[in-house]
C-alpha cells in the first residue's frame, strides 16, 4: 500500500507550475515531499542541469526506454518526448513520500488511468496577456518557441475540468497558500488517515 500521495500538476507553458512546486518544497523544507524528474528528448535550457530538472536524453535512448516499459506514462509535448519513470515515483510512494509530476495533460489521463488514487491540479494564469508576459519574463525561450507554446496553452488549458483541484494563479502568495491548503486537506482525508493512523483507529474502536 502507498502511503505516499502522487499529485499530479498541469498547467500551460508559463503558468507558474514549476515555480509553485518548487516554493512549495522550499516552505515545507522536509524530505517528505519532493518533485519527480521526467526524461526529455528536449535540450537543456541555459541553468538547467541533468539528473536535477530533467533526465536529458536524446530519441534512441527515450525509445529504448519506452520498449522496456520504464515509464508509467510519456507524451509528445511541443515535438519532444516527456515521460516519467515508474522508478522515479513508486519507491518514495511506498515510503510515505508525497510525488508532484509536472506533466501535461496527455500524460496526467494516463496517471490517472493506472494511479486512480492520485490527485490532479491544474494551474491556469489570470489572463491570456499574462501568460505571454510571464513566458517573455522567464527569458528562457526563443520567441519562435513562445509563440509556438502560447499556441498551444488555449488547447493545454481546455482540459482544466479533468482535474480535481483549479488553481488561478494571479497572486503568487495567495496561489502557493492555497497549493499547501489542497496537500493539507488530503493528508486528512479519511482514505489517507485510514492509512497512516490505522493503530490508533483500531485501539480507539477495540473493546
Ligand atoms: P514548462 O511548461 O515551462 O514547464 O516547460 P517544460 O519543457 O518543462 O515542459 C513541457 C511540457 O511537458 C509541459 O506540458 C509539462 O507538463 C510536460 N511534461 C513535463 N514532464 C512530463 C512528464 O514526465 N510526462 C508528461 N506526460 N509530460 C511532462
Ligand atoms: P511553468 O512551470 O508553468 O511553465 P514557471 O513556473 O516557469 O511556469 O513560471 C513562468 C514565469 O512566470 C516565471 O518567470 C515565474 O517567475 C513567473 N510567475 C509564476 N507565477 C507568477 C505569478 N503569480 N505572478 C507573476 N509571475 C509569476
Ligand atoms: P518545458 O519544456 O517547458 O520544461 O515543459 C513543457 C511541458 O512539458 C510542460 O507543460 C511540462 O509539464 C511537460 N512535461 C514535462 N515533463 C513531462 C513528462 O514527464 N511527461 C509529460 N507528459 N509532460 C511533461
Amino acid at each position: 500500500m502507498y502511503t505516499g500521495t502522487l499529485f499530479i500538476v498541469s498547467a500551460p507553458s508559463g503558468a507558474g507550475k514549476s515555480s509553485l512546486i518548487n516554493a512549495y518544497l522550499k516552505q515545507l523544507n522536509s524530505p517528505a515531499a519532493r518533485v519527480s524528474i521526467s526524461h526529455t528528448t528536449r535540450s537543456a535550457r541555459p541553468g538547467e542541469n541533468h539528473a536535477e530538472h530533467y533526465y536529458f536524453v536524446d530519441h534512441h535512448e527515450f525509445e529504448t526506454l519506452i520498449q522496456q516499459d520504464e515509464f508509467i506514462e510519456y507524451a509528445k509535448v511541443f515535438d519532444n518526448y516527456y515521460g516519467t519513470s515508474k522508478a522515479a515515483i513508486n519507491q518514495y510512494l511506498k515510503n510515505g513520500i508525497n510525488v508532484f509530476l509536472d506533466i501535461d495533460w496527455q500524460g496526467a489521463r494516463q496517471v490517472r488511468n493506472k494511479m486512480p488514487t492520485a490527485k490532479s491540479i491544474f494551474i491556469l494564469p489570470p489572463s491570456l496577456i499574462e501568460l505571454e508576459k510571464r513566458l517573455i519574463k522567464r527569458e528562457q525561450d526563443s520567441a519562435e518557441i513562445i509563440a509556438k507554446r502560447m499556441a498551444k496553452a488555449q488547447s493545454e488549458m481546455s482540459h482544466y475540468n479533468e482535474y480535481n483541484y483549479l488553481i488561478i494563479n494571479d497572486d503568487f502568495d495567495d496561489s502557493l497558500a492555497n497549493l499547501s491548503a489542497i496537500i493539507k486537506a488530503e493528508s486528512l482525508s479519511t482514505d489517507k488517515q485510514n492509512l497512516v493512523n490505522q493503530a490508533i483507529i483500531d485501539q480507539l474502536l477495540t473493546n
